[in-house]
């Protein structure tokens, strides 16, 4: 049985103090928000999860008490001021930790952001909406579609550019996919999170949202990018390129880093400072491409693989496969059982799957022509996609074979629409 199934059952609250029996031993602490296992923080501050099978008594303490909301911000716009909109989409940076239970809940809506930075009410008039309330790793093709049009409106308003507030786990997926959604974007969507939530003294929460409202109360660039800390001190955000940036650390505040790409700004208290070319508007109306394909996958090649893994791909009719290579592009496909992989992906390919090939070097690019691997991949119809992220490629493939259908995905994966594929990197694809 879940855990959150027998908590329901025995009328046990996240929060409750409890004491538990199980094989034999006594356990004292406050039930944790659960899913498969029951977990409690001991006094200790060490937490354990139990399999609910193996409890043999469950006794209620105390009570938890339910946390109370933080006061709502009293909003003095100054009507001078630009517009910003910010649309809540879940996360850490609206996350708060319950020290009753030592747990992180998304709980704040979108408006508890200004209570906790009112210096943001100084540099925009702001507007919220709570669009959802989810963590990044629960975002799916759908979340990306339905964001896309709950955006459109803003991007037709009045405001001067859209924070988006969203988890960090999955934000380079959907910076990418937002790249890719809008054509002709009049103004920038900017992809805000924190690593820590922003009730802890070393949250990022404030910097990043009030870098982000700096830039787009003054900027031209008009385009989707992440707007995330820099450093290891409290001093400076980067503005990075949507389809080119990258969650490279699982902790740190400086966790996104450009991957073969330069950021586009510096945002700190002493303004902006543009460090790469980046896209302006030029004229035309927004269009939005917003359907995805749902049956494109990531493979990440390593040794010892089997054919049967690729052929997954072919029987369960997977119209697009990202190969996150090795090297410079490569799957083993010479020696020993290793030729079974070749077969399998001619197979695939036959069976009318896309199959592109990046590298999961992360920098630097695919190359077919230096090995005999490449170039028989490249032979059997694998496109090679240079310098795009695998993250960037398994969006692209997706949203091209939702809008256009496979004859343009082909022609369109290996050639840069949103600067995925950087200008100098792209010579060895075409
Ligand atoms: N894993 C959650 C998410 O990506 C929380 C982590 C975070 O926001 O940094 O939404």
């Amino acid at each position: 049985m879940l855990a959150s199934k027998f908590m329901t059952k025995k009328g046990i609250n996240v929060g409750d103090k409890v004491r538990i029996k199980s094989k034999g031993n006594e356990f004292v602490g406050i039930v944790l928000p659960s899913a498969e296992f029951l977990e409690i923080k001991l006094d200790n501050g060490y937490n354990v999860g139990f399999k609910v099978e193996n409890i043999e008594s469950i006794k209620v303490l105390a009570k938890g008490k339910t946390p109370a909301k933080p006061a709502r911000a009293k909003l003095k716009q100054d009507p001078s001021l630009p517009l910003v909109s910010i649309v809540h989409t879940g996360g850490t940076i609206a996350s708060r930790v319950d020290y009753s239970t030592g747990g992180v809940s998304p709980s704040f809506e979108a408006e508890d952001l200004l209570a906790s930075v009112p210096e943001l009410l100084s540099i925009a008039r702001v507007k919220c909406m709570l669009f959802s309330n989810i963590l990044s790793e629960d975002a799916d093709f759908r979340f990306y579609t339905e964001l896309a049009r709950a955006l459109r409106k803003e991007l037709l308003s009045d405001s001067k550019g859209i924070v988006v507030t969203h988890g960090t786990d999955t934000m380079h997926y959907t910076a990418s996919a937002l790249s890719f959604i809008f054509e002709n974007l009049p103004k920038p969507i900017l992809l805000v999170g924190s690593q820590r939530s922003s009730d802890r003294p070393s949250s990022d929460a404030a910097i990043n949202l009030i870098n982000a409202a700096r830039f787009i109360a003054k900027t031209d660039f008009a385009g989707v990018g992440i707007c995330m800390h820099a450093s290891t001190n409290d001093d400076f955000c980067y503005v990075l390129p949507g389809t080119k940036a990258r969650k490279l650390h699982s902790s740190r505040r400086d966790a996104f880093k450009a991957v073969n790409a330069k950021p586009i700004a510096k945002v700190s208290d002493a303004g902006i400072e543009y460090l790469s070319d980046y896209p302006k508007y030029t004229g035309g109306g927004l269009k939005i491409y917003d359907k995805f394909e749902e049956k494109v996958g990531i493979l990440k090649v390593r040794p010892n693989m089997f054919a049967e893994e690729i052929y997954f791909f072919e029987e369960k009719k997977y119209k697009g496969l990202i190969l996150e290579g090795t090297g410079l592009g490569h799957i083993g496909i010479t020696r020993g059982k290793n030729k079974e992989n070749y077969k399998a992906i001619k197979s695939l390919i036959d069976s009318g799957c896309i199959v592109c090939m990046t590298t999961q070097c992360i920098f630097g690019e695919t190359n077919p022509n230096v090995y005999v691997t490449g170039r028989k991949l490249k032979a059997l119809g694998v496109i090679f996609l240079g310098d795009m992220l695998s993250e960037t490629a398994f969006v692209k493939l997706a949203w091209l074979l939702g809008n256009f259908g496979r004859e343009k995905a082909i022609e369109l994966m290996p050639r840069s629409l949103r600067g995925e594929i950087s200008p100098t990197r792209g010579i060895n694809l075409l």
